[in-house]
C-alpha cells in the first residue's frame, strides 16, 4: 500500500522537497530508469498509513525474520547512519532487530551505535568456533532487543570462502536461536558492487537503497537495484538523504519527485541535511534517541514505521501558497 505524504498547512522546511524542480543542468533523462514506465499513483487519502502515531504501534507486515539489506552502490551517502537509526526506531517500536555489520574491513556501525568497546567477536571467531553465537552478538546498552553483530575486526581481512553462503549459515542461526528469531534482521552493506555486496545481498529478502540527490549517487543507485532485482530480490524500497530544501528552490539540487522518477522506486523515506547528524555519529548516539526529537531524527522514525508496515510514500508536486499579506501591509500601501 503506498501513502501519501500529507503536506501540513503551517510552512513544513520538509515542504519543498515536493515541488518540480526541473533541474535541467543534470539531464536526468541520461540517466535510463529501471522502470521507465514509472507514474506516481494519484493522490488519494484513504491509503494514508504510515504517519508516526503515537498512542498504537505499527502493524508488522511480512513473515520473521525481515531480513533487509540496506545498501547504496556509492560509499558516503548513509547506509550505516539509515542502518544504525532505522535500527534503533525499530527496537522503541517494541521490535527484536539484529543489526549486521557486513562492511568488513571498514566496519563503523559499533561507533555510531557507541558500542565499539563492547565487541569482543565477530562472526569471524564464530565461525571458526573460537567463541558462540550469542557471545559475539552485542546488546545495546538503552534498548536491550537491539543487537549488534560484526563479521570481522577492524581493518582485518576476511577469511577464503566467507559469502554468501556463510551469512545465509548465521541467518539460519538467529533465527533458530532460543530466545527466538528476531522481527529484523538488518544488513549494513559495503560501498561497492563486488564480492563483498553480493555477499552482503545474498540473505536478504527486501532491500533499503540510500541514495543523496546528486548525479553520481543516482547513477550508483540505479545500477544497484538492477543487480539486487537479479540476485530475486524485488522489494526494493528507497531513501533519499541529505536534502536540502534551500537548494532545491534554488534549483540546484533534484527534487525526490525528480529522483523518484528516475530511479522508479518506492520512497520510504526522505532525510534531510541536518548537521544534529554528523553530531550524533561523533558521539556514538543514534539521532532518533535525541530529546527533543531533530528533523532529520523523526524522518528515520518516519521510514522505520514504514518499513514495518511495508508501507511508502509518495511526492508530490505542491503549489506553494502566495504569501498572506499581514494586517499591518495595509497601512504600508
Ligand atoms: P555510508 O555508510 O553510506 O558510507 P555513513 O552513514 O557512514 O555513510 O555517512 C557518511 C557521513 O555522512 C557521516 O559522517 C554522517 O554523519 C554523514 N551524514 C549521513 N546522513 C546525513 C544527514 N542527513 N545530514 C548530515 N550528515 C549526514
Ligand atoms: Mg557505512
Amino acid at each position: 500500500m503506498v501513502s501519501l505524504l500529507l503536506l501540513p498547512k503551517t510552512p513544513n522546511p520538509l515542504s519543498s522537497i515536493y515541488t518540480p524542480n526541473p533541474f535541467k543542468s543534470l539531464n536526468p533523462k541520461t540517466l535510463k530508469p529501471s522502470k521507465p514506465n514509472f507514474k506516481p499513483k494519484p493522490h488519494n487519502p484513504t491509503t494514508i498509513r504510515s504517519v508516526l502515531q503515537w498512542n498504537r504501534k505499527p502493524q508488522l507486515a511480512g513473515d520473521t525474520p525481515r531480513v533487509v539489506v540496506i545498501t547504496s552502490g556509492k560509499g558516503g551517502v548513509g547506509k550505516t547512519t539509515t542502518t544504525a537509526n532505522v535500527g534503533l526506531s525499530l527496537a522503541r517500536l517494541g521490535f527484536s532487530v539484529v543489526a549486521i555489520d557486513a562492511d568488513v574491513g571498514l566496519r563503523n556501525l559499533d561507533l555510531l551505535l557507541g558500542l565499539e568497546n563492547r565487541v569482543n567477536y565477530t562472526v569471524v571467531e564464530v565461525l571458526n568456533g573460537d567463541c558462540r553465537l550469542d557471545q559475539a552478538l552485542v546488546r545495546d546498552k538503552r534498548w536491550s532487543n537491539f543487537e549488534l553483530l560484526c563479521i570481522s575486526k577492524p581493518r582485518s581481512k576476511l577469511p577464503i570462502g566467507f559469502g554468501g553462503k556463510a551469512l545465509i549459515w548465521l541467518v539460519d542461526a538467529l533465527k533458530a536461536r532460543e530466545e527466538g528469531s528476531p522481527d529484523f534482521i538488518l544488513i549494513d552493506c559495503p560501498a561497492g558492487i563486488d564480492a563483498g555486496f553480493i555477499t552482503a545481498i545474498t540473505p536478504a529478502n527486501e532491500a533499503v537503497l540510500v541514495t543523496t540527490p546528486d548525479i553520481t549517487s543516482l547513477r550508483d543507485a540505479d545500477r544497484v537495484t538492477g543487480l539486487l532485482e537479479c540476485d530475486g530480490i524485488k522489494d526494493i524500497k528507497m531513501i533519499v538523504n541529505r536534502v536540502r530544501t534551500d537548494m532545491i528552490k534554488g534549483e540546484d539540487m533534484m527534487s525526490v519527485l525528480d529522483i523518484q522518477e528516475m530511479l522508479g522506486l518506492a520512497l520510504l523515506g526522505v532525510i534531510p541535511e541536518d548537521s544534529e547528524v554528523i553530531r550524533s555519529t561523533n558521539r556514538g548516539y543514534p539521532l532518533v534517541l535525541n530529546k527533543p526529537p531533530t528533523l532529520a531524527g523523526l524522518a528515520f522514525e518516519q521510514a522505520a514505521w514504514r518499513l514495518v508496515e511495508q508501507d511508502s510514500m509518495q511526492a508530490v508536486v505542491v503549489e506553494e501558497e502566495p504569501k498572506k499579506r499581514g494586517f499591518f501591509s495595509f497601512f504600508g500601501g
